[in-house]
This record gives C-alpha cells, sequence and structure tokens, in this order.
C-alpha cells in the first residue's frame, strides 16, 4: 500500500530497513540468547541519525514526529523487536522532557539523546504500582537545592544501558495521584544504582533493570515543569509514544510472515508446497489483512497528532515556553483514546500473527534455530508494556464515554 510518505521519510524507511536486513538479522540470535546489549548495532543506528528522526531541529533532531518515530520502529522490528525497543526506551525518555521541558532542559538533554550517544529510559513501574500508578511509593523531598529521592523501580527497559531517566516520584505523599512529580536522573548521580537484572521470554536483546533510590540528590532544575504534573507528564508522553509500541507490533509481526512465507513457499508435503493449501492460505490472508489495517490506523493516527504537534513544538520554540504550555494555548486535543486504539489492534495483531506463523510452519517454527518463534516471544510485550491493553481498552472508552457526555451537555446548551 502506498501511504504518500515523504521523500525524507522514505529516506529514513530505507536507512532503517538497510541496518535492520544487513546488521541486525546477521547477529539478532546471539543477542537473544546471549541477552547481551547490542551496542555496536545502537552505534549503527546512532550514526544513521535514526534516534533523532522525532525530535525538533532546535535540539539537533530531524523535525520529524510520531510518524516518523512509527516508522523506525516498526522497520527495525522487522528484523528485532528488543533491539528496536532502544530506540523507542530513548523516545520515552525523551518525550516528556519535550512535552514538559523549558527550553534549556530541552536544549541539554534531547540533543544528547537526539545523537544516541546517550540511550534515555523511563522508569514508573514499582512492585507495588504496575497498571495503578497512583500507588508510586517512591518519594523526592526538597532539600535546599536539590531533591532527595528515594524509593524502588522495577522492570526499566534499556535499564543500566541508559544515561538519562525519567523518573516518577512522590512529592507530597498526601496528595495521592496529584503528588507525583516527573523529573530527569542522571546515571552515576550518587544514591542511584543498578538492582535485579530480569531474565525475560522475549525482547531478550534489552535489558530490563530494577533502579534503586537511596538518598539520591537530584538537582532541583531537573523537575519537569511543575510539583504534582507527574501523572499528566506520563499520560501525555503514553499518548505520543503507544504509537512506536503499535508500530514496533506491526514490524514483528510483518517480520513473522515474511520469514513464514519464504519458508512455505519451498517446503513441500504431499507433493505440494505448504503455501498452495487453502487452509494455509486463509491464515496468509487473514494475517496480511490485519497487519495492513494496522498500519492504515497506526499512520493516519500518526499524522493526525502530528498535525497538532508539530506547531506547538514550533510556537513553544518561538515563544520560549514548554510545548505543554503552547498546546493548551492551542487548545490541542488529547490523543489517549486513539494512541490507546494503535497498541491494542497493533500488538492484538502481532500475538495473532505471530501464533499464526508459528503454526504455518509447523515444527520447525517452534524451533529456537528457526526465527519465527522468537517472533511470537517478541510480540506477548506490546500487550503488556506502556500500560496493558486490558487498560487501554479502559481508557479508550473512558474517553467514549467523555466525549458522548461533552456532546450531549452542548447538545442539551444549544437546545
Ligand atoms: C519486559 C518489560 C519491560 C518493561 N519496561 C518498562 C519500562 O521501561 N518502564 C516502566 O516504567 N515500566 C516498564 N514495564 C512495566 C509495564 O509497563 C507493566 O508491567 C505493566 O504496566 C503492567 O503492570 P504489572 O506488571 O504490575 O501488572 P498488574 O498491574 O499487576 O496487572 C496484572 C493483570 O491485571 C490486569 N489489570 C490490572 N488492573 C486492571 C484494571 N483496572 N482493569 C482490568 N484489568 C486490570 C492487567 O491488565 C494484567 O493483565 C515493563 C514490563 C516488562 C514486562
Amino acid at each position: 500500500m502506498d501511504y504518500g510518505l515523504t521523500e525524507q521519510q522514505r529516506e529514513i524507511v530505507e536507512l532503517a530497513r538497510q541496518i535492520a536486513q544487513k546488521k541486525i538479522k546477521p547477529v539478532r540470535e546471539h543477542y537473544d540468547k546471549t541477552e547481551e546489549f547490542p551496542w555496536p548495532i545502537v552505534e549503527e543506528i546512532a550514526k544513521a541519525d535514526l534516534f533523532a528522526v522525532y525530535l525538533p531541529e532546535e535540539c539537533g533532531g530531524l523535525g520529524g514526529g510520531t510518524l516518523e518515530l512509527a516508522l523506525v520502529a516498526e522497520e527495525l522490528s522487522k528484523a528485532c523487536g528488543g533491539i528496536a525497543l532502544s530506540v523507542a526506551t530513548s523516545a520515552l525518555c525523551a518525550i516528556p522532557i519535550l512535552l514538559y521541558g523549558t527550553p534549556q532542559q530541552r536544549k541539554r538533554w534531547l540533543s544528547e539523546l537526539a545523537s544516541g550517544k546517550r540511550l534515555g529510559a523511563f522508569t514508573i513501574t514499582e512492585p507495588g504500582a504496575g497498571s495503578d500508578a497512583t500507588a508510586t511509593k517512591a518519594a523526592a523531598r526538597l532539600d535546599g537545592d536539590h531533591y532527595v529521592l528515594n524509593g524502588i523501580k522495577n522492570f526499566c527497559s534499556t535499564g543500566s544501558a541508559a544515561e538519562l531517566y525519567t523518573v516518577f516520584a512522590s512529592t507530597n505523599p498526601n496528595r495521592g495521584a496529584r503528588g507525583i512529580s516527573a523529573f530527569v536522573v542522571e546515571k552515576g548521580t550518587p544514591g542511584f544504582t543498578f538492582g535485579k537484572k530480569e531474565e525475560k521470554m522475549g525482547i531478550r536483546a534489552n535489558s530490563t533493570y530494577e533502579l534503586v533510590f537511596e538518598n539520591c540528590r537530584i538537582p532541583k532544575e531537573n523537575l519537569l515543569y511543575k510539583e504534582g504534573y507527574g501523572l499528566f507528564v506520563a499520560q501525555d508522553t503514553f499518548d505520543c509514544s503507544r504509537p512506536g509500541v503499535a508500530a514496533q507490533a506491526l514490524g514483528i509481526a510483518q517480520g513473522a510472515l515474511d520469514e513464514t512465507l519464504a519458508y512455505i513457499r519451498m517446503r513441500k508435503q504431499f507433493g505440494q508446497s505448504i503455501s498452495s493449501f487453502q487452509a494455509i492460505q486463509h491464515m496468509m490472508a487473514d494475517c496480511a489483512t490485519s497487519i495492513e489495517a494496522g498500519r492504515a490506523l497506526l499512520y493516519s493516527t500518526c499524522r493526525a497528532m502530528d498535525r497538532e504537534l508539530k506547531p506547538a513544538v514550533d510556537k513553544a520554540i518561538q515563544e520560549g515556553t514548554t510545548v505543554f504550555e503552547a498546546m493548551e494555548k492551542l487548545g490541542s486535543r488529547r490523543w489517549t483514546k486513539e494512541s490507546g486504539m494503535c497498541k491494542v489492534f497493533c500488538s492484538d495483531t502481532a500475538m495473532r500473527v505471530t501464533t499464526d506463523c508459528v503454526q504455518m510452519c509447523g515444527g520447525i517454527g517452534y524451533m529456537r534455530d528457526f526465527p519465527v518463534e522468537k517472533y511470537m516471544r517478541d510480540a506477548k510485550i506490546t500487550q503488556i508494556y506502556e500500560g496493558t491493553n486490558q487498560i487501554q481498552r479502559n481508557e479508550i472508552a473512558m474517553m467514549m464515554i467523555k466525549e458522548a457526555a461533552s456532546k450531549s451537555r452542548k447538545e442539551l446548551v444549544s437546545a
């Protein structure tokens, strides 16, 4: 399908495709087996400027938006969803700084993340606060020019490999959800160490760590926006980043389907290729149709978001404000419903398609030395992180109810 990508977007896809096919494919099995962090590939991705595609030019970016980020995540994930995650987690660290950072914070940290010389991570989850981020226990107390941070975060992707972390902690436990604030914490800050490294089912080329903060003193200037805005920061970040998870899921699904097609055209049983059986053909058709439907939803959502986000970024740069303030002034809308729809649809598609791909390949599909089972293991996480698909469905329904209530209020007023 021709999605009318611009010349620059097509170049980005081509660059990511070259890295995926030539650099990632030959080594993905190694990183999956060893769970080593794929530094040589990360360097290739940085050299190709793919960490910069969605960031504004003022911070060393290429001036794109959520669509450019999705294109990179999708293309890299066709070869390995775990390696692609390094780009996605850096974006997850960068987006809150982009939306809620002051011009000084944007310049300081985003240019480093755009270069790929320093990787970013985002850490909101705690042992007792998963789907319910309002249960955050990590606490940050103001002491002179510093906040003193104490607490445990877990399941942090790109943990230990990253150097910049967006961290959420309560600055006022009496205010519950309204007491949570967002900070940027640099690796090497005294009191910030790494705990357990997780062993995972999939995305094993990305390291997942527990983070430990013990009397960790963070400069006051590392607070993002104002105290108490943490959950707004997190929600607005997820609105922009969930299409990236959807793109990762679509890449995984497409990668699995491509490998499967190549195999089932060659493999013969009953004197015929497997791809000639109608039962198999219907599975192939269903897989391809779902992937294409997901891609259409994803690209159109990204385009609609970027039409609002980019003018807000330009206004914030001109006026020296945060992007969030510029969005408020421009009356930008929330994208929770649509970004959640992308994540739900594309990740459910990835899980179904990769499972069907294993089925179409038969026994070899189940084996570790054939690439298809890895796609199935990698697909599963896309239904879980950045808000499980149950939570996405809750949020989509909540937004539908709010929209219906506001529509009927307007009808009452105009009647
Ligand atoms: C590999 C991996 C990488 C991760 N990376 C990061 C990261 O980089 N940064 C970060 O902050 N976090 C990260 N996470 C955490 C991830 O976002 C959480 O695991 C996820 O949000 C779910 O939280 P939980 O695991 O505590 O599940 P729980 O909240 O305990 O949920 C368990 C089950 O109950 C369901 N459930 C919970 N509440 C409801 C409800 N209200 N309605 C219906 N169903 C509900 C859930 O959908 C799920 O099926 C990562 C997790 C994994 C596994």
